[in-house]
């Protein structure tokens, strides 16, 4: 059974969210933790997230089992900017969300490296994984994930190489007997916008971030297809199967054995039904003999 869902709205609430993921068959879900746009968060309801509880782990009538959450930081945020309290407020949001996520136990928190501006890959990396250091602790219950980038402008994480980089700075990362408390959300739009041809060569590229990440560090996938071709580094999700990745990778995608029970995310430019139709689709394509 894939664990499959899409990106909802969060205005209403979280027990709001489990009652639209059920509605279109989905039994994991993400939400930005805040306004994408920066400002303030709002503050945590007890009772909602009580009420969610009960909706969401309550047995279903299509039989399906709830999976880990995989909530989305506001993309504006910048870990690496130039600029002092473009980091601080990346830093304050991050520690925040975190701290707020304890409530919802067990679940990922998935970031976009960010953008270095100018200042270099190298000086990037460090300020993220300088970052990362400052909001994580110990014995904190949700997962980090750095997302795989298109590498459009300057953005970082558009290459293995960099994502592996960070993680190798991060002091949470399961060495010397730590919880290992970092991991990699793969978006398939982003990977193929980067560079990596997972239309016809989904194994080899499945073999290099193996290679150079490690797969046991693959936790969630956001699965969208692309309006541009392989390595035009641009950004642009479009409706699965009306893109260049095509209905065909997605098959390949919810049927390969070291993806099929990852958390998989829709970020399709797509309202509710949409979604529905998508997760029937990918649902059916899991199945087919
Ligand atoms: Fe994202
Ligand atoms: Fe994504
Ligand atoms: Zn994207």
């Amino acid at each position: 059974m894939l664990t499959l869902g899409c990106h909802l709205t969060a205005a209403k609430g979280y027990a709001n969210m489990a009652k639209e993921a059920i509605s279109i068959g989905a039994n994991t879900f993400a939400f930005f933790t805040r306004n994408p746009r920066g400002g303030k968060s709002k503050e945590l309801d007890e009772a909602d997230v009580v009420a969610f509880y009960d909706i969401w782990t309550a047995e279903r009538e299509d039989g399906l089992v709830p999976g880990k959450l995989v909530a989305h930081a506001p993309y504006t945020l910048n870990p690496c900017s130039a600029k002092d309290y473009v980091r601080e407020f990346a830093r304050m949001a991050m520690k925040e969300d975190l701290e707020r996520m304890e409530h919802t136990p067990g679940n990922y928190y998935n970031f976009h490296p960010g953008s270095h501006v100018g200042q270099g890959a190298e000086a990037g990396i460090e300020m993220i994984a300088e970052v990362l250091n400052e909001v994580m602790w110990d014995d904190m219950q949700t997962t980090v994930l750095l997302e795989t980038m298109a590498g459009k402008g300057s953005e970082i994480g558009g290459r293995f190489e960099e994502l592996a980089e960070i993680i190798g700075k991060v002091r949470l990362n399961g060495e010397n007997g730590e919880p290992d408390r970092i991991g990699v959300c793969l978006d398939t739009c982003h990977v193929s916008d980067g560079g990596y041809d997972i239309v016809s060569d989904l194994d080899g590229v499945l073999e290099e971030f193996d290679r150079v990440i490690g797969l046991d560090r693959l936790k969630a996938l956001h699965l969208n297809d692309s309006k541009n071709p392989c390595g035009a580094h641009k950004d642009r999700h479009e409706k699965i199967g009306d893109g260049y990745l095509g209905l065909e990778t997605f098959e390949a995608v919810v049927r390969h054995q070291a993806l099929k029970d990852l958390p998989m995310i829709l970020e399709t430019p797509n309202d509710l039904d949409g979604y529905a139709k998508e997760i029937v689709l990918l649902r059916e394509m899991a199945k087919k003999r």
